[in-house]
């Protein structure tokens, strides 16, 4: 057994790594400011310290509180279109508490780090799939302050030999399952809980950015990947990073998906049609991402056992169904190791 400090972890990806390692037997201490966060996504036996991480004494409190095996951090402004109105503040909080968060684990002797990075920071590739070697080049302040991150941890390492691993996420979907955990983003931006909500009658009808795109029907194509599927990727580099060296990886299922696909999928789960309509292009949307993820399966044997996009599908929409106002709705609780909810 071991024990972790999960930022953001009553987030998304985040709640959904603290499920995992808590299945595994893991002891788990989850700091959240809960501006995004939810404390229902939090089971009831993770300990739960609501702080921002740039109060570095909060921060120095909890290191010296517990003594932790490692730090996963997930805790981040992420909205790519906020990061293009707001610049600075993106690059300053990303980076200032990705920094503090290392300083703090480095001062305290822990010596593993896992880092939530993403594919934003490959901006528009030319080759597809995007492997690890592909040039740098964010689109976005968003992408630029992970890769930022990523910096930071690089001297961390070199500096104080802090081992990190950096994810390169695809982008994130499904949900637990079991049923209890989902995707409750506000606001939600997010194409496959967006389409769900518009078949359930719970939004208006969805928009599709474009479908004059260069591909086989017109729409983007993205790399869709489990949630649970990333969350397993966490647990294997954070064990690899106990005897080996820092690493960085990309994460998806190596495969894409169009827009059109994807509403097709949920039409054909849910039975519903899909209300849609069709705008303009988003600004700086490629028209395709998919990753390569050799390198994470050669080395940590990970596979994604959620790899078709009907079963990621189906997962988000048996969440989301049966929590249409997501957390708020209280049923919403998850118990460590055990169904609930859905
Ligand atoms: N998308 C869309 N309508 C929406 C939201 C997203 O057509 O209301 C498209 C978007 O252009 C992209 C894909 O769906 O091609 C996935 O977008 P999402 O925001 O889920 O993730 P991203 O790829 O931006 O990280």
């Amino acid at each position: 057994m071991a024990r972790f400090l999960v930022t953001g972890g009553a987030g998304y990806v985040g709640s959904h790594v603290v499920l995992a390692l808590r299945e595994r037997g893991d002891e788990v201490v989850v700091l959240d400011d809960l501006r995004q966060g939810h404390r229902a996504a939090v089971p009831h036996d993770v300990e739960l310290v609501v702080a921002d991480l740039a109060d570095r004494r909060r921060l120095d409190e909890v290191f010296a509180g517990w003594r932790f095996d490692g730090v996963l951090h997930f805790a981040a402004l992420s909205l790519v279109g906020e990061s293009m109105r707001d610049p600075l503040r993106y690059l300053a909080e990303n980076l200032a508490n990705t920094a503090g968060l290392a300083d703090a684990a480095v001062r305290s002797g822990c010596r593993r780090f896992v880092l939530s990075s993403t594919a934003a920071l490959f901006g528009n590739p030319e080759r597809m799939p995007i492997d690890e070697e592909a040039r740098i080049s964010p689109g976005s302040a968003y992408g630029e302050s992970k890769f930022m991150a990523e910096t930071a941890l690089d001297w961390a390492d070199r500096v104080h030999g802090l081992r990190s691993a950096a994810l390169r996420y695809f982008n994130a979907a499904g949900a637990d399952p079991q049923g209890r955990l989902g995707e409750d983003h506000q606001p939600e931006t997010h194409l496959i809980p967006l389409a769900i909500d518009a078949a359930l009658g719970l939004r208006d009808p969805l928009t599709v950015f474009g479908t004059d795109y260069p591909t086989p029907d017109g729409t983007c194509i993205r790399d869709y990947v489990h949630v649970t599927d990333l969350a397993d990727a966490h647990l294997r580099v954070m064990d690899a990073l106990e005897t080996g060296p820092s690493v960085r990886y990309n994460v998806g299922n190596g495969r894409g998906h169009s827009v059109k696909q994807v509403i097709e999928a949920v039409e054909r789960i849910s039975g519903c049609p899909v209300p849609h309509d069709v705008g303009p292009r988003r600004p700086g949307d490629p028209a395709v991402l998919v990753a390569s993820n050799e390198k994470l399966r050669r080395e940590t044997g990970w596979t994604p056992r959620y790899a078709e996009l009907d079963d990621i599908v189906r997962t988000a929409w048996a969440w989301r169904s049966a929590h249409p106002r997501g957390f708020d709705d209280r049923s919403a609780m998850p118990l460590a190791g055990g169904a609930a909810g859905a």
